[in-house]
């Protein structure tokens, strides 16, 4: 959904309270979320206020008594905002294929630092809860480096600095990032078994020499292809890795258009 979709269906608090309770019930609300009966009622309110929607749930149970609404235990559970500056929030994230910075988003929806940067990290979050499967079909897998221009020589100088992510995608699929040590095996085997589907057709890397070793474990090694970049291969048949590599570009152009600076500690966001 786009800003000007959410601003025609989800305009008013009214709008979003329906539009949250058609996700969560799409058959009505059939059960207490606290105790679990089936005595619920619907209570309209007399008077509606700002902070007092117009009707809420009761359950009927004699011993629970609960009162709830849509939002009950939800991302907007709580919430002083409107509904609608969230679902403005939520476009704005979900349609920045390139991320957006807290300062944009606070100019955008016209709130303050904090609650931009309150709704921004909340979003994502809930964003990384969500369970994604594994990748399989053909998944291409590469590393890169993330890391500012280093000054001076010396053991500091070169990668040693920059922070690496692990990068793989399912071809016409959605791609798995992690900040990790290094490429050392241990730390790039943990992330492949967590990212690759076991059945997935062919992994396709570039000649790196810790992939094999990572992947051989995994017992991938049969359906591992590799480019040599060095001699200029770069795509071979089907083989390719420019998926990864485009994931990887948007990435860093979000982190030098958007966000400006990422210190190692948050850069697994
Ligand atoms: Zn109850």
């Amino acid at each position: 959904m786009n800003l000007c979709e959410v601003h025609e269906k989800l305009g008013t608090t009214e709008q979003c309270l329906e539009y949250i309770e058609k996700m969560r019930w799409p058959d009505g609300v059939k059960r207490c979320p606290t105790c679990g009966c089936e005595k619920v009622v619907k209570v309209e309110r007399k008077t509606a206020s700002k902070n007092n929607r117009g009707w809420f749930y009761m359950c009927q149970e004699a011993t629970c008594h609960q009162q709830f609404s849509p939002t009950a235990g939800t991302l907007f559970h709580d919430s002083h905002l409107p509904l609608i500056k969230w679902f403005q929030a939520i476009a704005l994230v979900l349609n920045a294929k390139k991320g957006i910075s807290a300062m944009q988003f606070r100019r955008d929806l016209g709130v303050s630092y904090k609650t931009a940067w309150y709704l921004y990290h909340r979003i994502r979050e809930i964003m990384a809860e969500g369970d994604i499967p594994k990748l399989g079909g053909i998944v291409e897998m590469n590393e890169t480096y993330v890391g500012g221009k280093q000054k001076g020589k010396g053991v500091y100088y070169g990668k040693k600095q920059k922070q690496t992510v692990m990068g793989a995608v399912q071809r016409e699929g959605i791609p798995k990032m992690l900040h990790v040590e290094d490429t050392k095996v241990k730390n790039i085997k943990p992330f492949i078994e967590a990212s690759v589907d076991p059945n997935v057709e062919r992994v396709m890397t570039d000649q790196s020499i810790f992939y094999p070793y990572a992947l051989k474990p995994l017992n991938l090694t049969d359906r591992h292809e590799t480019l040599n970049h060095i001699i200029g291969e770069y795509v071979r048949g089907d083989a390719y890795t420019n998926t990864i590599e485009n994931v990887f570009s948007l990435f860093k152009r979000g982190i030098i258009g958007q966000y400006h600076k990422v210190s190692a500690k948050h850069l697994q966001r």
